[in-house]
Order: C-alpha cells, then sequence, then structure tokens
C-alpha cells in the first residue's frame, strides 16, 4: 500500500497552493490579453506558457494538467469537455486518411461508436481484435497498424488485457500506444508498460462527484533519438516535432483543439480539482469494497461476474497484475432483460445511472441503454448479454450494499 501513501500526499500537496488563496482559482475568462506585442509573439510561438485564449486552454484548467501529469508520470496533459473529446482529439491528432486503427478488447460505447462508425466517415480504418489474440494483434501490427487503443480494464467484460506485451508490440512495429486508463486510475501506470498516451474521462472516477464533464490526455516526452514518431508514417506530424521534449503536447493541441475545439471549461476543470485531492482514498475503499461485496454476493448465490473470481477467465492475470484490486465495476447476469429490469427496480440503494466512478453506487441495465443501437452481434463482441447489469460501486458500506442487493436477487429468484 505505498503506492497509496504516496498519492494521498502527492495529490492534496500540489492541488492546493501554499500561500494565497489555497484552493484552485477558477479563471472564466475566455479571452486573454497580452502586455506587449511582443509577448503575444512569443504566447503565439509556445515560448511563453501564459494563455493564448480560452479554445487552447486557460489557467484552471492548465493547473489540472500539471496535476494530472503528474500523477501519470507523463511530461504533460491536454484537458478536455469530457472523455469522448480526449479520444476524439487523441484520435484526430493523429491519423490522417488511409491510416489504420487497431482496438483491442471492449469498449466504452461511446468509444466503439466513434471507431467503428465516426472515424471510418473520414477514411480512418479500424480493426478489432479481442485481449488474448496477441498474433491476431502481432499480424496487424506487421501489416502497417498507425494507432492502438485499449482499455485498461474492458467495461463492462472486465476483461484484463496484458497491457505491458501489448505496449512491447506497439514498440517492436512502431504504432503510437493509447491507454484509456478511465477505470483504473492510480491502480495501473500505463506509462510503465509502454503507452504513448493515458487518456482518461475525468467524469468518473477522478471526480467521483457526478458534478464535471471532463476529459484529458496525458502525454510522455518526446525521445530525443528513436522515437517512433520519427518513422515514416508519422510525416505528417513531423513539423511539430522540433518543439522537442513537448512535442506530443503540440500535436494534440495544434492538430485538433484548435480545429475541433473540444476544449475544457474553467469550472469543470475546478469541480474536477476539488474531486481528485481524494482520489487516492476513493480508490482504496472502493477497491475494497467491491472485493467484500462481489464475495458476499457469490457466496449467496448471486451470479456476480468479477476477475477476483476464480471462474473469471481473466483470474489469473488478475492475482497476477492487480493486487489491490481493478476499481469500481462488476457485473451481475440476471439471464434476461426483464429479470434485470426487476432486480434493479428492486434495489434501494443503487442509482440508476449511464456513470460509473461515482461516490454513490450505481447500476444500469446495459443492452437496453448505452449499447442499445448497436447489433446483436456487436453487443457480443464487446461482451453485453441481455441479462447483463453493471453494477459500479461507491462509499457506502459494502455490508449495507450487499445486503441491498441480495434482497433485490431474492425479488427475481421466482421470475
Ligand atoms: C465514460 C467513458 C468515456 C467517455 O467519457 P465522457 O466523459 O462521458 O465523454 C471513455 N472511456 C471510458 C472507459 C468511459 O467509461
Amino acid at each position: 500500500m505505498k503506492h497509496y501513501e504516496y498519492f494521498s500526499t502527492l495529490l492534496p500537496q500540489i492541488v492546493g497552493e501554499k500561500e494565497g488563496p489555497v484552493a484552485p482559482e477558477i479563471v472564466p475568462s475566455a479571452a486573454f490579453a497580452y502586455a506587449s506585442a511582443q509577448e503575444a509573439e512569443a504566447i503565439f510561438a509556445g515560448e511563453t506558457s501564459k494563455p493564448l485564449y480560452a479554445r487552447m486552454g486557460n489557467p484552471t484548467g492548465m493547473k489540472l494538467e500539471k496535476v494530472l501529469a503528474k500523477m501519470e508520470g507523463g511530461f504533460g496533459a491536454v484537458v478536455t469537455s469530457s472523455g469522448m473529446g480526449a479520444i476524439s482529439m487523441a484520435m484526430t491528432a493523429f491519423c490522417d486518411r488511409g491510416d489504420r486503427v487497431l482496438c483491442i478488447g471492449g469498449f466504452f460505447g461511446g468509444t466503439y461508436a466513434l471507431m467503428n462508425e465516426t472515424l471510418p466517415r473520414f477514411g480512418i480504418q479500424p480493426h478489432f481484435c479481442d485481449v488474448d489474440d496477441l498474433s491476431g494483434i502481432e499480424n496487424f501490427l506487421r501489416e502497417g497498424i498507425k494507432v492502438v487503443l485499449l482499455e485498461s480494464v474492458g467495461n463492462p467484460s472486465l476483461k484484463l488485457p496484458d497491457i505491458r506485451r501489448i505496449g512491447l508490440l506497439c514498440d517492436e512495429y512502431g504504432a503510437l500506444f493509447i491507454v484509456d486508463n478511465t477505470l483504473t486510475p492510480l491502480i495501473v501506470a500505463p506509462f510503465r508498460m509502454g503507452a504513448d498516451l493515458v487518456v482518461y474521462s475525468t467524469t468518473k472516477i477522478i471526480s467521483g462527484h457526478s458534478a464535471a464533464l471532463g476529459g484529458a490526455v496525458v502525454y510522455r516526452g518526446l525521445k530525443e533519438e528513436k522515437d517512433k514518431l520519427l518513422e515514416r508514417k508519422f510525416s505528417a506530424v513531423h513539423p511539430l516535432l522540433q518543439k522537442g521534449k513537448g512535442a506530443l503536447g503540440a500535436i494534440l493541441k495544434k492538430r485538433s483543439m484548435r480545429d475541433f475545439g473540444m476544449s475544457a471549461n474553467a469550472f469543470a476543470s475546478f469541480l474536477t480539482l476539488l474531486g481528485i485531492e481524494t482520489l487516492p482514498m476513493r480508490t482504496r475503499r472502493v477497491n475494497e469494497s467491491v472485493k467484500k461485496v462481489v464475495d458476499i454476493l457469490h457466496d449467496s448465490g448471486v451470479d456476480v461476474r468479477h476477475p477476483s473470481l476464480h471462474a473469471h477467465e481473466h483470474h489469473l492475470r488478475y492475482e497476477a497484475l492487480f493486487e489491490d484490486g481493478c476499481g469500481p465495476l462488476f457485473t451481475i447476469e440476471c439471464r434476461s432483460k426483464e429479470r434485470a429490469f426487476a432486480f434493479l427496480n428492486a434495489s434501494k440503494l443503487l442509482t440508476q445511472s449511464a456513470q460509473v466512478g461515482d461516490n454513490r453506487t450505481l447500476g444500469l441495465h446495459m443492452a437496453s441503454t448505452i449499447y442499445r443501437d448497436f447489433e446483436a452481434l456487436d453487443r457480443k463482441l464487446l461482451g453485453v448479454t441481455d441479462g447483463m447489469v453493471r453494477i459500479s460501486v461507491g462509499l457506502e458500506s459494502p455490508m449495507a450494499l450487499a445486503e441491498d442487493l441480495i434482497g433485490a436477487w431474492k425479488t427475481i429468484m421466482h421470475l
């Protein structure tokens, strides 16, 4: 648990100021004035880090960017209007018409739609692979995939990819490796596993309070030599590599945010900073609660699915890589839509919401909501069954929660 002690110290210390206002300042201005024509030129050239115009970043967001970069061990970060904004920014900054991208494992519904429906409209071709199909992954990479995207923990399938091995393959074949770490901040450290970019929906666990929509892309520093971005397939971003170590940030902003405008607003960044201070405590509590609740439900005969259970296909990987847990989610298999609806409506504690990682425990029937627009085959690929209910554990007493869910389960036994 040394790890949580480190973050429990780091995050409150870097969010608060030691002089003047302790809480982060909200700077709502959309425009910024420059002291002189010379300063304006320096700001536009990126030689001074003062704010240019809020579409390109504002001081409250810049504070959040510093905190996220430090937390993740990255070189810098760019905060966005939402998690989808972050993923869209990363994809559109680095991809061009004709590029092929590889999507590994199951995905959040919005991400799947972006990759499968929207980016193809702009000539970017997606391919999909299961997390365990390493030879398939390698074959795709050999054929010249430019970007690889995966989620640290499959939502809602809870499949656990071997991020380190996939990271090594991406390095070998020079593909940009993007990890969506939304469900496992502080738990998974993607930069240590070969990630080039780490994306977050900060709307979820990082905030915890469901009061602020937001996202972020954290990026690594450009390597002085042999950086994969120097390869020919990345020639479209080569002019920006002269920005040096922070080049990936310049690519994100100048090739996407400037033109698409998925910029964060100051108030959302402020609320996100309030959430992030307590992230280590919340993470530890939620991980412990998930373990307790899953065990109690399992022992009580509820059809609960989680990698901590022997029956889960990635149980061994869970034991090896996730000693403290893998975030707030587990699923309950109710075997039909009717039974799932009855289960959800019988619970008194669950808040039915499409959100995850909230301080309250949330529940949702997957097939009729987030995944309703997908074909049956796509749902199967994403691991979504007709009776699947997703639970996102909050800060309540795990005992009270287990009792409530067992009570709800009992009401559907006869259905
Ligand atoms: C919610 C979510 C997103 C999208 O984030 P928004 O802030 O809702 O746009 C992306 N990835 C994962 C894993 C998510 O859970």
